[in-house]
């Protein structure tokens, strides 16, 4: 089997040489529009690129407004920021995904509640959130949803699109709305990820894209915070670009602010990758096709998009039929330079995070022990 899937891999990337688990390609405007940002001296916060990159990215998600970051963690801590979440607020996730969803709820001083994932998406289960809320909570007299042990408030409900497949975003955003909780799409993954024909993260109040170097586009570093509303468009923009009223020469800013804004120079890159998303996600789509043809009939569960959704396939993975088979894909794949990957450790299980409150984290931990990553480069 292992030696096999090394053959496909190969076929693939038609290359004996190491293939990484996810790779950027630069083959459009990349450096035509870099050296525009070079040649007119507008390299950083201020700058034509920026403007047209949350332009373009609107229309691509065909949302209300788009606002650039300087990296996808910085969205989310200002989506939860403008969720009101406060020091000592509990916030519902999953246990199953990367750090910065996490990171961004610690920074504002905020509690994460790991609630389990569901088995088609891998993504935050409204069921589970659900009956956790039914068992756990409360809404006051004022409406605010109230942890009943602690008494502290929980604000809002912040599902991750695992590997880029969407979450069953209608029934999250009921509970989001019986429990009045604010919805944050973590969409950081799932650029191109479309849910019954709506883009991922245009569902919720608010969602955070993410353009790292490994995910489906890249602007080097950078993210975009989806709002649905204007008005939390113009905080979001107001709020990342230091609170500055504007003024032809004068500083004033009348409340604390980040400095979020991503560089001209970015969004150039941005710019360029993102005409190439239509033949960076077929290629994504032909890619998963191969693996799902190779891994039928075997007991090994190639994870699909949901039948909702249409996914972009950004990070292709397979469910094994045990531990140690994963554990034996994982050390034959890398020993020959066929970059594989185990899911990321949960959150709960690290130092900062051990000792939130969980919900039943069974199907969490399934995945956690039978997935691995599979290699997922676009081919353009
Ligand atoms: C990549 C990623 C982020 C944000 O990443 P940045 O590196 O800060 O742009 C957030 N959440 C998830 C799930 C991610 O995969």
């Amino acid at each position: 089997m292992e030696q096999k899937l090394i053959d496909l891999v190969r076929d693939i990337y038609a290359t004996k040489k190491f293939i990484p688990l996810h790779a950027p390609s630069f083959t459009g405007n990349e450096k035509v529009y870099l050296n525009e940002t070079i040649d007119s001296t507008f390299v950083s916060s201020v700058g034509k690129f920026v403007d047209q990159f949350e332009q373009e990215i609107a229309g691509y998600t065909c949302t209300g407004r788009a606002v650039a970051t300087v990296n996808g963690t910085a969205a989310l801590h200002t989506a939860l920021y403008l969720a009101d979440v406060k020091p000592g607020d509990l916030v519902l996730t999953q246990a199953l995904t990367f750090v910065a969803t996490c990171n961004a709820l610690h920074h504002l001083g905020a509690k994460p509640v790991f609630i389990d994932i569901e088995h088609g998406s891998f993504s935050l289960c409204p069921v589970a959130a659900q009956n956790w809320l039914a068992e756990n909570a409360k809404l006051n007299e004022q409406g605010l949803c109230i942890h009943n042990a602690s008494g502290l408030a929980i604000k809002a409900i912040l599902p991750m699109h695992t590997f880029g497949h969407p979450a069953q975003l209608d029934e999250l955003l009921a509970v989001a709305q019986r429990w009045n909780l604010c919805l944050i799409e973590d969409a950081a993954e799932s650029l191109g990820s479309w849910y019954k024909g709506k883009h991922t993260g245009t569902i919720g109040r608010f969602a955070a894209l993410s353009f790292n170097g490994n995910k489906v586009i890249t602007t080097g570093g950078g993210g975009m915070l989806l709002c649905r509303e204007d008005s939390d468009a113009k905080r979001a923009k107001h709020v990342t670009t230091t609170a500055k009223l504007p003024h032809p020469y004068e500083f004033y800013h009348d409340e604390p602010g980040f400095n979020y804004r991503m560089p001209n120079l970015n969004a150039a890159l941005g710019c360029a990758q993102l005409e190439q998303i239509g033949p960076i996600l077929d290629s994504k789509r032909r890619i998963a096709e191969r693996y799902q043809a190779f891994f039928t009939d075997t007991d090994f569960r190639f994870v699909q998009e949901p039948d909702y959704s249409r996914s972009n396939y950004w990070l292709n993975a397979v469910y094994c039929p045990s531990a140690s088979a994963r554990d034996r894909l994982l050390k034959v794949t890398n020993q020959q330079g066929v970059m594989t990957r185990p899911v990321w450790q949960l959150m709960h299980r690290l130092p900062m995070f051990a000792n939130e409150l969980c919900g039943d984290l069974s199907q969490s931990e399934l995945a956690e022990a039978h997935l691995v990553n599979l290699p997922s480069s676009a081919i353009v």
